[in-house]
């Protein structure tokens, strides 16, 4: 069997996105994971061959919304709580860089010390490539999957040879007539599932 990279996104995917979470004191309180995403993820890991990495997309860094600190203090948060459940991913990644055209489009200067053009920021690889390369794994030689409630995690997966799935949830109702409009052309490499669980059922049935 293939080796599988499974890339996930954090915010709307794993835990409910309240925007820019970590950037109010109590954000604590805020923090709500999605049943389903614990037993996605577990069924996932569950597999030898799989390896499941977050890769998460934060521009509130870049915004001055809050700081790298309390964003890896945010994932150092759900990771323990994922353990609790006994569900263990194989690497935490964040983009803290947002492109001259994004700050342009946003207000941001762009002399802003995280205005950077490089491949870090969803839909572009640099995550992947990045947890491909702690793991020891080759992304030509294993299969790529992305699973994220936006177009840009479904065109992750894509970008990086894979695929991507949307998960469609009551609050991206805009990303899922986006992404169902590019499924209609790429029905091989775009899937849409109600859930984390039901991405998971679909890379596993892949694998047989
Ligand atoms: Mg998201």
């Amino acid at each position: 069997m293939d080796k599988i990279l499974v890339g996930i996104d954090r915010d709307g995917t794993i835990n409910r996105d309240v925007g820019y979470l970590g950037a109010k004191q109590n954000w604590k309180d805020e923090l709500f994971i999605y049943p389903d995403a614990i037993e996605g993820i577990k069924l996932l890991t569950e597999n030898p061959d799989v390896k499941v990495v977050v890769a998460t997309n934060q521009a509130g860094i870049a915004h001055g919304f809050l700081s790298e600190e309390k964003v890896k203090e945010v994932n150092a948060s759900i990771d323990a709580y994922l353990k609790e459940k006994g569900v263990y991913v194989a690497g935490w990644y964040y983009s803290p860089f947002v492109s001259t055209a994004y700050a342009i489009e946003n207000g941001l200067s762009v002399t802003n010390p995280w205005v950077k053009e490089n491949d870090m920021r969803k839909p572009c690889t640099g995550m992947l490539k990045q947890a491909a390369h702690d793991l020891s794994m080759i992304l030509d030689d294993i299969k790529v999957y992305f699973i994220g409630d936006k177009d840009v995690d479904v065109l992750t997966g894509i970008n990086a040879g894979g695929a991507g799935i949307l998960v469609h949830r009551a609050h991206n109702q805009k990303h899922y007539e986006l992404v169902k409009r590019l499924a209609e052309k790429n029905t091989r490499k775009i899937f849409i599932v109600k859930n984390v669980r039901k991405a998971a059922k679909i890379i596993l049935s892949h694998t047989v």
